[in-house]
């Protein structure tokens, strides 16, 4: 079938065009705030999934820079199953995040959920998150695309890698090409994992888009301590970054408690990371301590 683009080009509507790899073999460097995303450093995107106080922000942000993070991710606006649930401080939460980047230097990512909140969300963060439930808010692709924010975009639950793509291509024609792919697992008939993390996303997306693809084996495993090890093997098959939650005290965490890393254990994956980084031409930025 044929599709209009833009530009007038007739265009085939069954292939992505933006993301193709074809469209730039060398592939595509996201830059957040100085940070680099697709280069040879592998990149650390580490924060509690919630913002939840001051306190449990800065500590898990201090803590996660020392260790060789890179970029704080936490949720001010949160996706609950439940609208019981927690569902985040909202505009308290991006002020404190604002804060938290003032006080330590680090870019903040955070999710926009809403056509509504990109503006104000983009005033207090230096990257967009569109989360897994997300991924189909076609009017939402398109809102982030306009704003020209670096954007990552998270595989829907059960989205196919087409349909993966054709979400990033949505963004990419809205003239915005800084998208980072992000694979967080999916649903399987598997039950003792939260999602099956699935790794061959990583050389499948490498293989037909520039973009970079980065892994989130929290929300891939909803186990902490399966979290250390699907980080190796994601670094190991080619992922150019990393997305851990971390929590100071995850037992008493507002959100995904079982899933987040304390501060400590993160700092231990991190060395575990970096011999595995080297074996594949990457590296993993030094620890501050
Ligand atoms: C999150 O990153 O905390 C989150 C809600 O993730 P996902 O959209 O992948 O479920
Ligand atoms: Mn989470």
């Amino acid at each position: 079938m044929a599709g209009w683009t833009s530009s007038g080009a007739v265009a085939s509507d069954t292939e992505p065009q933006l993301v193709d790899r074809g469209a730039k073999p060398s592939g595509t460097v996201v830059e957040v705030r100085g940070v680099q995303i697709g280069g040879r450093t592998v990149d650390l995107d580490s924060s509690p999934c919630a913002v939840e106080s001051a306190e449990q922000l800065l500590a898990t942000a201090t803590a996660v820079r020392d260790s060789g993070a890179a970029i704080l991710r936490g949720g001010a606006f949160k996706p609950r199953t439940s609208p019981y649930s927690f569902q985040g401080l909202k505009e308290e939460g991006l002020e404190l995040l604002a804060w938290v980047r003032r006080e330590t230097g680090m870019p903040v990512v955070t999710e926009v959920m809403d056509t509504r909140k990109v503006e104000e969300v983009s005033a207090h963060a230096d990257m967009l998150q569109v989360g897994s439930r997300h991924m189909h808010s076609y009017p939402l692709l398109e809102e982030v695309g306009r704003s020209g924010m670096p954007v990552l975009l998270k595989r829907g639950m059960s989205a196919t890698l087409d349909e993966f793509l054709f979400a990033a291509e949505y963004v990419l024609k809205q003239g915005n090409e800084r998208v980072v792919l992000c694979e967080r697992g999916i649903r399987t008939f598997e039950q003792s994992t939260r999602n099956t993390l699935d790794l061959n996303a990583v050389p499948m997306l490498k293989r037909r888009t520039h973009l970079p693809v980065i892994v989130d084996p929290s929300h891939g495993t909803g186990h902490w301590w399966m979290v250390p090890c699907l980080s190796r093997a994601a670094v190991a098959v080619g992922a150019d970054g990393l997305l851990v939650e971390v929590h100071p005290d995850p037992d008493n965490a507002l959100s995904d408690g079982p899933q987040s890393l304390k501060p400590e254990r993160f700092d231990v994956m991190m060395q575990e990371l970096r011999p595995v980084a080297i074996a594949v031409g990457r590296e993993i930025s030094a620890p501050r301590h």
